[in-house]
This record gives C-alpha cells, sequence and structure tokens, in this order.
C-alpha cells in the first residue's frame, strides 16, 4: 500500500487531538509547553497590569527584539523555506541561506527538511482528499495545528530529496537545543524577557503562520478538488512584517513565481527583500510572473 492510501486510511483527524504521531511527540510537547507559558505570562503582565501584582510591562529592549526576532523569522519562512528552498523560485546566496534558516529555526519553525517535504506534498495534493492539512477533513484545527503533530510527516526521500542533505541534516540535529534556546533566553531581560521573548513570541509566530494552512484553506461552499486557496488582506498586519504569505491564492495559482502579491497595494515585504537582494548580488536566478517585469 502506498504511503498515500495509508494516509487516507489511516484519518488521523480521526484520532483524539492528544494522539500524536508516534514520531512527533516532542513536537507535541513543544506544543503544550509553550502554549502553557504563553498563557502564563500574558496573566502574569494582566495581574500587573491590574495593580495585582508588582510585574511592569517588558522593557524596550525586550519589546525591539522580540519584534526584530518575529520579523527575521517570519523572513526567513517565507523567502528561504518556503520561495527559495521549497519552490526553488530563487537562489539564495549560500551564507544568507543559513543566516535565514538560523532565524527560522529560532521561530519556531522546523528543520527545513521536514518543512520542505510536507509543503510539497501539501502542494501536489491541495484540495484532494490526500491534502495532509486540508480543512476539509478534520475541520479548521486539524487544518491550523493538528496536522503537525498528528501528521507523520512526508517521505523526504520521495518529497525532498535535494533538500536531503547533510547541511540541512546539521540542522536538525541542531533544533532541540535551538528551541531551548529561543525559549528561555529572554530571562537575562527578567521574566518579562523570557515570556515575551520566549513563549508569547513563539505562540504568536506559530498561529500567524499556520493560517496559511488552515484560515487561508477555508473556503466555505467549495467542493473537493477546487481551489480553495485564499488571498486576505487583513491577515498582512498580523504577521508582523507583512511578509507576503497571505497572498496565498496567488501563490497556488503559480507556485514556482518567487512573487506573491500581483499588485501595489498587495504588501509582500518577502518579494521586495528578494528585490533587494537580488541587486545586491545575494539572490539569483529570480522567477518572476509572466506578465511583469519587476
Ligand atoms: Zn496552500
Ligand atoms: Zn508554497
Amino acid at each position: 500500500m502506498s504511503a498515500t492510501s495509508k494516509f487516507v486510511e489511516a484519518r488521523p483527524w480521526q484520532r483524539p487531538w492528544w494522539k500524536p504521531a508516534k514520531n512527533n511527540f516532542l513536537t507535541f510537547i513543544y506544543m503544550v509547553v509553550v502554549h502553557v507559558l504563553a498563557i502564563v505570562g500574558i496573566i502574569l503582565q494582566l495581574l500587573g497590569l491590574a495593580g495585582v501584582i508588582n510585574y511592569s510591562l517588558p522593557s524596550m529592549t525586550v519589546v525591539i527584539l522580540t519584534l526584530i526576532l518575529t520579523f527575521l523569522g517570519g523572513l526567513g519562512t517565507t523567502v528561504c523555506y518556503h520561495r527559495a528552498l521549497s519552490h526553488r523560485s530563487l537562489k539564495l546566496n549560500k551564507f544568507i541561506e543559513h543566516i535565514l534558516i538560523f532565524f527560522t529555526i529560532l521561530n519556531g519553525n522546523g528543520s527545513p527538511i521536514t518543512w520542505v517535504a510536507n509543503h510539497r506534498e501539501h502542494h501536489a495534493k491541495a484540495d484532494t482528499e490526500e491534502d495532509i492539512s486540508s480543512p476539509r477533513h478534520g475541520g479548521f484545527w486539524w487544518a491550523h495545528l493538528r496536522w503537525v503533530y498528528q501528521w507523520p510527516g512526508s517521505d523526504i526521500k520521495k518529497w525532498a530529496p535535494d533538500i536531503d542533505r547533510k547541511q540541512y541534516h546539521a540542522w536538525e540535529k541542531a533544533l532541540p537545543f535551538l528551541i531551548l534556546v529561543s525559549l528561555s533566553w529572554g530571562l537575562v531581560f527578567g521574566w518579562q524577557g523570557f515570556f515575551w521573548l520566549g513563549a508569547i513570541r513563539l505562540v504568536h509566530s506559530l498561529h500567524f503562520q499556520m493560517v496559511v494552512n488552515s484560515v487561508l484553506h477555508l473556503s466555505p461552499g467549495s467542493v473537493m478538488g477546487e481551489d480553495s486557496s485564499r488571498n486576505i488582506w487583513w491577515l498582512g498586519p498580523f504577521q508582523f512584517g507583512a511578509w507576503g504569505e497571505n497572498w496565498h491564492h496567488n501563490h497556488h495559482n503559480a507556485a514556482n513565481v518567487a512573487k506573491f502579491s500581483r499588485s501595489w497595494a498587495q504588501i509582500d515585504i518577502g518579494w521586495y527583500s528578494i528585490v533587494l537582494m537580488e541587486k545586491l548580488g545575494l539572490a539569483k536566478d529570480v522567477r518572476r510572473p509572466r506578465v511583469e517585469k519587476t
């Protein structure tokens, strides 16, 4: 039986939400820990604001570092993991590529190998019953979070043989350590730093990236096999940096193109960064939409 029909047969979205796939137990633990810590951080902050406990707002340093890490993590996901590695719609300078992988991992987005394999399989099977993250099967929460730890992961050899290389496996090995650092290093700025630079930032990044699989594929009334991807302008500002991932319908229509926006009014910081890097000689072989030159 092929891996694909096994997936449909197994219907992992029918398992209870708290049962992770065998090889994704650590991902599940991470999800639980990061959410619990983020909730504790927000409760402490609210109690502090209400004057119930002595707990001030985070310092300006913590706020700025949180925004920078969120921005670079989002940029790494869209430019490096998504547009460059998954779709090969541009080639990044190797140094820049690995710097972006570092910030993407710090942002909680996992290793480039599993990301690329899962993402390519999503595109190949989008809107069929074999789509690994379709809200049609298991509803919103399956598409939003559950598939990440309940789907055992796409076959690397089949979906990402070009990424199945030492330089990317090294990141996979370093991942647990980097995540622990990412979650806890803010403590050097006190408890506010611990929660804002750690769990609250990671939970925010997680949800506003996972909307790509859930909200941006929720087209009520569309039937199986019909394209469910959507463009939603108001999601842009929530993805600090408005990286351009919210133009998901444009992207599904031309997945091998590096530009996700199709008009000047569609903010696409990922694309502006690519154009800038191209001008600086840090990106090349950039694939543009057929109708335009810039
Ligand atoms: Zn999609
Ligand atoms: Zn894609």
